[in-house]
């Protein structure tokens, strides 16, 4: 590849890039190109989060993330059907540890109902009817909606249906290296040439963004979401999801019971703060950024309380004890020896706003010229993306301002 020229170019291919493509095609686009610098799809976020499509619960109504959660759950399951691919439709309880949680769980239910999700707040009778082996606090919540998948499966899939289309190619182990003039990206196998640019680089989005001198006024931190297992003989203690009552101004949902389509129940994600933006086991995926890395999270860390109760928390959960002591508080029963070790775990690349120090806690998408930028795709895009596309789309591409 040397020199070439696109209508489109999407630069990156996890779910926002591949959605965004099916969405353009779907309009009638044509002349796309993604580039992705894995050899393979779902090497990052996409590929190694929990499957589950949330049902709208958690977000503040006015956000991004409210609009799009919802539908892009509806759409996703729609796809699924269509293509004969598994959906698990688990459902989903929340509970809680104590009066302070139950409290919190009648805001949850507040959000939900104004997100327009279908949930119940539920005495421990109909708890146990659906969950036997949980327990809460008074009341539970219930969310009707919630499944899960197998994110492997749909990003295969939608790789099938953009390239049969003829409108998109793709084009692996190529990176986004900068620009070479305007409206011309360089790339590690050559230069491209567009109309428009759309960047969904997930845990880079912010590099490629400041290339168009977007977004300098945010920074990304990663956080590792390490997860453990049920041992096969006890996945039937778990029949869905079984979730504990978020801290809901932090973006994390704690530590959670998700059974899969295969049947195996996961237990996870942690969000310890990481030393890499691919720094998936102890030391790999660390490079010469670590110290920058470092430096945001010790600034954070005196500036921000709510990031200092997770740097201060979450760490010690790479040690078996702390990890079991937080997932046993969901249920009546577990042992020890009934949680194996998994080598499933990911990277949510959170944007910081430098300037309040804040974490930022809806997506963001900022435009410039030619060029669109995905910033802050972190849970729950996956569920959302086929709606986030939409948006995209139409309001970036086309132009027709039908979100606003
Ligand atoms: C542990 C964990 C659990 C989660 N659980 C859920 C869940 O249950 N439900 C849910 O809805 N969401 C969940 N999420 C969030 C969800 O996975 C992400 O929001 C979503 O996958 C983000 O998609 P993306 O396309 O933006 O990013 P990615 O999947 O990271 O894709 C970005 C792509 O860009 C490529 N790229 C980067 N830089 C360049 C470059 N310079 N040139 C070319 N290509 C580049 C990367 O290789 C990558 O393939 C979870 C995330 C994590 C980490």
């Amino acid at each position: 590849m040397k020199n070439l020229r696109t209508n489109i170019l999407i630069c990156g291919g996890g779910i926002v890039g591949l959605t965004i493509a099916m969405e353009l095609v779907n309009s009638g686009y044509r002349d796309i190109t993604i580039i992705e610098k894995e050899e393979t799809v779902g090497q990052h976020a996409s590929g190694r989060n929990s499957g589950v499509l949330h049902a709208g619960i958690y977000y503040s109504p006015d956000s991004l993330k409210a609009k799009f959660c919802l539908q892009g759950n509806l759409l996703m399951k729609q796809y699924c059907r269509e293509k004969g691919i598994r959906v698990f439709e688990s459902g989903k309880v929340i509970v809680a540890q104590n009066a302070e949680e139950a409290a919190t769980l009648k805001e949850l239910y507040d959000r939900a109902v104004k997100n327009g999700a279908r949930v119940d707040l539920i005495d421990e009778n109909r708890l146990r009817e659906i969950e036997p082996n949980t327990k809460s606090h008074g009341m539970a919540l219930y969310s009707h909606d919630t499944a899960v998948v197998d994110p492997m499966e749909i990003l295969h899939s939608l790789i099938d249906t953009i390239t049969a289309s003829k409108g998109v190619t793709i084009s692996w182990s190529t990176s986004f290296a900068g620009l070479a003039g305007s409206n011309v990206a360089r790339t590690s196998k050559g230069t491209i040439a567009f109309e428009k640019f759309i960047n969904t680089a997930g845990a880079y989005c912010d590099k490629v963004a400041h290339a168009f001198g977007v977004g300098h006024e945010y920074k990304l931190i990663p956080f590792k979401g390490i997860y453990r297992k049920l041992r096969k003989e006890k996945a039937e203690m778990v029949r869905g999801n079984i979730y504990p009552v978020p801290n809901i101004r932090n973006p994390f949902l704690g530590i959670h019971f998700t059974k899969k389509v295969n049947g195996d129940v996961y237990i996870g994600p942690t969000a310890i703060p990481a030393l890499g933006r691919e720094n998936y086991g102890i030391v790999s995926g660390m490079d010469f950024e670590a110290f920058d890395i470092l430096a945001r999270e010790a600034a954070l860390f005196f500036t921000n309380r709510k990031f200092r109760d997770v740097a201060l928390a979450e760490p010690r959960k790479y040690v078996f004890k702390y990890f079991f002591d937080d997932a046993k508080r969901l249920v009546n029963q577990l042992e020890p020896s009934d949680v194996v070790s998994s080598n499933k775990v990911g990277i949510r690349p959170q944007l910081v706003d430098w300037k309040r120090k804040e974490l930022v806690m809806d997506f963001l998408v900022i435009e410039d010229g030619a060029s669109i930028h995905v910033l802050n795709a972190i849970s729950p895009a996956f569920t959302s993306s086929m709606h986030f596309a939409k948006y995209i789309v139409q309001k970036y591409v086309s132009k027709q301002h039908q979100f606003e």
